[in-house]
Order: C-alpha cells, then sequence, then structure tokens
C-alpha cells in the first residue's frame, strides 16, 4: 500500500467504492465521474504507479486484469463490446497514479477514441 494514494486507499475500504469485483489480486468498481454509461475501473491490489513502472513480476496480475475485462463488462451490461484505456503518465494524462485500466461501454457505439489535434 502507498499511504497517500487514493485507489490503495479504495482497495483497504478507507475510502467507499461501489464494487463490481475482488478477489486477491485485484478489484473492479465503478468509475466517480462515468464517461460513459457502464464506466469502471480494474486495478491490481499491488500499488504499480503507472504501465510504465509494470516489470516482468507484473505479468499475472496483467493478465488476470485483461481475462477478467470481458466477464466483467458483460455482467455490467456491455453485451456487444466495450472500450478498454490506460492512462499512462503525463502525456496518457493519467490522473490517479495507481495503475487501472477503464472499462467503457454500455448499448450505443461509444465516440471517436480520440480527438484529433
Ligand atoms: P486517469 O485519468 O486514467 O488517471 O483516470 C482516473 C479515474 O479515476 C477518473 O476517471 C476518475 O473519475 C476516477 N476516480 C477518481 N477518484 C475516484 C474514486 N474515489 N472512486 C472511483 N473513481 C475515481
Ligand atoms: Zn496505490
Amino acid at each position: 500500500m502507498s499511504t497517500n494514494c487514493i485507489f490503495c486507499k479504495i482497495i483497504a475500504g478507507e475510502i467507499p467504492s461501489r464494487k463490481v469485483y475482488e478477489d486477491e489480486d485485484i478489484l473492479a468498481f465503478h468509475d466517480i465521474n462515468p464517461a460513459a454509461p457502464v464506466h469502471f475501473l480494474i486495478i491490481p491490489k499491488k500499488h504499480i504507479p503507472t504501465l510504465a513502472d509494470a516489470t516482468p513480476e507484473d505479468i499475472p496480475v496483467l493478465g488476470k486484469i485483461m481475462a477478467m475485462a470481458g466477464k466483467l463488462a458483460k455482467q455490467e451490461g456491455c453485451d456487444d463490446g466495450f472500450r478498454t484505456i490506460v492512462n499512462t503518465g503525463r502525456v496518457g494524462c493519467q490522473e490517479v497514479y495507481h495503475l487501472h485500466v477503464h472499462i467503457l461501454g454500455g448499448t450505443q457505439p461509444l465516440g471517436p477514441m480520440l480527438v484529433k489535434h
């Protein structure tokens, strides 16, 4: 646990969240400021600040996050696809420095992936 990390505090139960799924390695919970009708985050319980900090020892937990994404998305109502986003670092406009995978979806197609410059 990293002491000043909001997502570590959610894992520890010190900050409430709307839980989607939890096991010994990962936690999934609804985003507090949803950008789509379905928007939740899947995070490793281990504090990994960004995807750029991931190491070979993190392969199992990162694999588990990806392998669970489809099942959880379907469970939350994404019957026909969804989008995964991992914002990384300054250029990726990451706001919370605890690695997280956004799952975004709903029943209608999402907008373009990026606003073109
Ligand atoms: P990112 O820009 O990829 O770092 O995204 C961080 C995400 O975390 C944003 O979509 C926020 O709305 C979300 N977020 C921040 N605080 C909380 C919280 N306490 N519970 C749930 N989601 C949160
Ligand atoms: Zn953390």
